[in-house]
């Protein structure tokens, strides 16, 4: 039997008022239940939000110093927990071993660089028209705000949004993906066990339009930080700014990588796969898109298969598996879905296109690594994210036009050239509309000291890490004092 796990609110564990639970399955073997949760509701998440406020007082008086403390303690013992908080990751997502224990040491070093930027809530001062005159500026947390996040950065994306919302002051309501609430409730344990008092942090699970729901619309709520689609971002971002709070959204992309004549080509290759199919395609950085000059697209296309052929599919808990299970059997669908529609509008498939099927792969949600050519940009495949293994090869006569197909999309999150072009290099920089640039590097992979987030569909709001995320978490007060 699986282990039951609850809810945090008082910093008391506690069973969900409805008395229902839900079960996380593996994803790579469905016969395994990885644990059993509170299946809550809006009761459940009005107790979370009541003890968050209850909390509030007391958590804003503490210094910033004695907050990063709670997070830098949180931080090591995370560090001891790295394998095994790696290990559940990819037992209730599917991610491969490595790129889990990866993203849960990247968490340890976030909860580090967030722990310091409390003694950093640094503001102002001003000289004033008047005489006798002081001003300057304080930053001051905002009271509950509300954290839902995707399944897909079970760790990363907690670890940088409860990072900046607690050393700056918030007490939180939590709610994690109901597809991998494992991995999230073992950071929210680093935290208690870091000593966090009672209803700062507050874990409920349970469905987005229920408990997710009443995290948006309750009034004590006073802002939500959300990453997951476009289409749920769009209808919590259209709610919540009925309440006039503050909202963050981190949503969806169609990154693409541009590779012009004089690249190193077997760097583009072995980049251009790895942003693909790593994490199963289930990246909001990954890359779906690659534009490659006419003359050099043919040999590119090769090199693709060749470096493809190494990526084997099963288990992430098998060291030779370089692409784990898609999360479940609707992302599966969904792939498939996608795949159908590249080929009926005439895109040719050059590898994969399959789901897998039977020994390893029968209990399991399994689809080939795929590539398609003779992609055209108004195509559905090279338009809608399709969040899976699949990678469009778009032909191009030139860098204009590669600069006008990268940016002919709703999103613009992450984007990359391969190039040793100095001049087109830094025209391309000025001319992609996305928030991320990479030059001769992966569309995935990012540092957790600089800003993060998109441009047009893929973010609003305030952008996530490095040293303006404490913005979204705190406002600005401005003091005169007449002396
Ligand atoms: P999702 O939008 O389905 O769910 C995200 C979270 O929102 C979950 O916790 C879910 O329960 C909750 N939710 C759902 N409906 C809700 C509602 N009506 N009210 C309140 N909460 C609700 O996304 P997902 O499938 O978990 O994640 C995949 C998506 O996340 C992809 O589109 C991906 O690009 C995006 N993503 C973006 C980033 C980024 O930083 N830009 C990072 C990772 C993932």
């Amino acid at each position: 039997m699986a282990e039951i796990y609850k809810n945090l609110i008082y910093g008391e564990w506690t069973e969900s008022e409805t008395g229902k639970t839900f079960e996380n399955i593996n994803p790579a073997d469905t016969d395994e239940v990885v644990g059993i949760f509170q299946d809550s509701d809006e009761d459940d998440a009005k107790k979370a939000i009541q003890s968050a406020k209850d909390a509030f007082g007391l958590w804003k008086e503490k210094s910033p110093g004695e907050r990063g403390d709670i997070l830098l303690k949180a931080a090591d013992i995370l560090e001891s927990r790295v394998d095994e908080v790696a290990e559940s990751m990819t037992r209730e997502m599917g991610k491969t071993k490595p790129e889990a224990k990866g993203e849960v040491s990247r968490s340890v070093y976030i909860w580090r660089w967030f722990a310091g930027e409390g003694r950093r809530l640094i503001g102002e001062t001003s000289p004033s028209d008047q005489n006798n005159t002081f001003i300057y500026t304080v930053k001051e947390p905002l009271g509950v705000v509300g954290i839902i996040t995707p399944w897909n950065f079970p760790a990363a994306i907690v670890a940088w949004k409860l990072g900046p919302a607690l050393v700056s002051g918030n007490t939180v309501v939590f709610k994690p993906a109901t597809l991998a609430p494992l991995s999230s409730l073992k950071l929210v344990e680093c935290l208690v066990e870091a000593g966090i008092p009672p209803g700062v942090i507050n874990y409920v699970t349970g469905s987005g339009n229920v408990v997710g729901s009443e995290i948006i619309n309750n009034p004590e709520v006073k802002a939500i930080s959300f990453t997951g689609s476009c289409e749920v971002g769009r209808k919590i971002y259209e709610e919540a700014s009925k309440r006039i709070v503050k909202v963050q959204a981190e949503m969806g992309g169609k990154n693409p990588i541009i590779v012009l004549e004089d690249a190193d080509l077997q760097k583009a290759v072995s980049c251009t796969i790895a942003s693909a199919m790593l994490t199963t395609g289930q990246k909001c950085t990954a890359c779906s898109r690659v534009i490659v000059l006419d003359e050099i697209a043919e040999k590119f296309t090769e090199m693709l298969i060749g470096e493809v052929k190494g990526y084997k599919v099963g288990n992430g808990l098998n060291p030779d598996v370089k692409i784990g299970p898609l999360v479940d059997e609707n992302q599966l669908n969904n792939v498939l879905n996608y795949i159908e529609k590249g080929k009926n509008e005439g895109a040719k498939i050059i590898y994969g296109g399959s789901k897998l099927e039977g020994g390893i792969y029968e209990k399991g949600f399994f689809v080939e690594p795929t590539i398609f050519i003779d992609v055209k940009s108004d195509m559905v495949i090279a338009q809608e994210e399709i969040f899976g293994p699949v990678l469009a090869v778009i032909k191009v006569k030139d860098f204009d036009e590669a600069i006008k197909i990268a940016n002919d999309v709703e999103f613009g999150l992450s984007a990359s050239i391969f190039t040793n072009d100095l001049n087109k290099t830094f025209e391309y920089a000025g001319k992609i509309e996305c928030g991320i640039v990479k030059v001769n590097g992966s569309t995935a992979g990012i540092e957790f000291h600089v800003p993060f987030g998109g441009y047009k569909s893929s973010s609003s709001g305030i952008r996530e890490q490095g040293r303006v995320a404490v913005d979204f978490y705190t406002q600005i007060k401005t003091v005169y004092i007449h002396y």
